[in-house]
């Protein structure tokens, strides 16, 4: 068996560097940033008022309240075609640039309008100073300022920034396109019944909605028997089609595990015996370039082999700086027991919070087949090699969610 660290390093050495391509902003959305972007214009471009009202001199207002005279209005998108002089106002509405000659705004609220027939005025309730619910121009951005540096990640708010400076395309890294293949004879996807020996595929469906929820693009490649031929096919188009391949089943020491063998024969491989439980064989390799995960086919080691190999290296193929799940320390609610094996156990846990403090305890069925447990845990108990620790004790938990 090799350390959990060291097939970890091996996987994400034999994994290509990140991509770049040229992504519309509709896209974009959880990609990696790369390249700085600069603002070719002030954000907002020009001075406007953020609020409905009135656009005054604000010396006028001294002394409020004071009539002024309405000498026009500006609506939003619109440019003024009226200068504000001693005594007046316009009528100004939320994001309608400031009319020359104005510098501050009194909201409509604390204003009333008058007509005595002569021309309409505006009584004026408060005194305003200067620049009072006035935006600047460049009060945002300014132009010439980098605005979101390389390397950054794209959440909502950020793509809101890039169209606010005229982006219409980034240059991101690419999101991997990742192809999920079953294998196994006793298999059955198409909703038949089961006949005697058979089982349901769940782990394609799983690891499909695993590879969207971590921000890739997941591709189905369907389900295969255990025959080499048939396996062969299926990575061949899926490298053709994919920046990463997963398999689940035929790495483990049956008589029928084939996906270890055709990875053998076409690609350069590795397979392993990793320290832990569950997950313990993998075969991870590269054919044509493209890297293949032969994940372990008992649904939780699928799911757990995803998040300790699959995922951090795919994060780092698509540009991310931080791979890794976040880890935090919490009490352990209940004991966990185990025996020594030489092994690291990751036990599927429920996180609470009991006076002040995070305490874990067991998600249900610890066995690598009983998938509820692992649909329900929030995260994964890092038990070292040893007894496990007993009710009270610190315990490492790496977070699913
Ligand atoms: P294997 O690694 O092919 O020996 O499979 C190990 C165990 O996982 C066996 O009990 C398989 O029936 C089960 N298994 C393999 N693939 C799947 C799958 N796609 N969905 C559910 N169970 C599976
Ligand atoms: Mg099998």
């Amino acid at each position: 068996m090799i350390p959990l660290d060291e097939a970890q390093a091996h996987v994400r050495s034999r994994c290509p560097s990140p991509v770049v391509e040229s992504v519309p902003l509709a896209g974009a959305l959880g990609l990696v940033l790369a390249e700085d972007v600069v603002s070719a214009e002030d954000v907002p471009p020009f001075a406007n008022t953020a609020m409905d009202g009135f656009a005054v001199r604000a010396g006028d207002t001294a002394g409020a309240p004071v009539c002024l005279a309405v000498v026009g209005t500006v609506a939003a998108g619109a440019a003024p075609d009226v200068a504000v002089g001693e005594g007046e106002a316009v009528r100004i509405m939320t994001g309608a640039p400031m009319p020359p000659g104005a510098d501050a705004v009194v909201m409509v609220e604390r204003t009333r309008v008058l007509d005595d027939g002569a021309g309409e005025q505006v009584e004026v309730e408060v005194e305003v100073p200067v620049g009072n619910h006035v935006r600047q121009a460049g009060e945002d951005l300014l132009a010439g300022q980098v605005v979101l540096a390389a390397g950054i990640l794209l959440v909502p708010g950020r793509i809101g920034v890039l169209a606010s400076v005229n982006r219409s395309e980034v240059r991101a890294f690419r999101r991997p396109r990742v192809g999920v293949v079953s294998t196994g004879d006793e298999l059955v996807a198409d909703g038949s019944s089961l006949a005697p020996g058979q089982i349901r595929d769940s782990n394609r469906p799983g690891l499909l909605a695993l590879v969207a929820e971590s921000g890739f693009t997941p591709v189905d490649l369907g389900l295969v028997p255990d025959r080499e031929d048939a396996i062969e096919a299926v990575l061949r188009d899926g490298v053709a089609g994919c920046d990463a391949v997963l398999t689940t089943g035929g790495v483990s020491m049956g008589d029928f595990d084939y996906v270890k063998v055709v990875l053998d024969r076409i690609g350069d491989m590795r397979w392993m015996q990793v320290a832990i439980r569950p997950a313990k064989p993998l075969a991870f390799g590269t054919v044509d370039g493209v890297p293949v995960f032969g994940l372990p086919g008992n649904p939780v080691s699928s799911m757990v082999s995803f998040e300790l190999f699959a995922r951090p290296a795919l994060r780092a193929m698509a540009g991310h700086a931080d791979v890794e799940r976040r880890r935090i320390r919490a009490v352990a609610a209940t004991a966990m027991p185990r025996r020594p094996d030489g092994k690291t156990h990751f036990a599927r846990v429920v996180l609470d919070e009991f006076d002040g403090a995070v305490r874990v305890s067991s998600s249900g069925g610890q066995g690598s087949h009983q998938l509820t447990a692992m649909a329900g845990a929030d995260g994964l108990a890092v038990l070292p090699d040893g007894d496990g620790v007993a009710a009270g004790d610190q315990v490492e938990v790496l977070l699913l969610r």
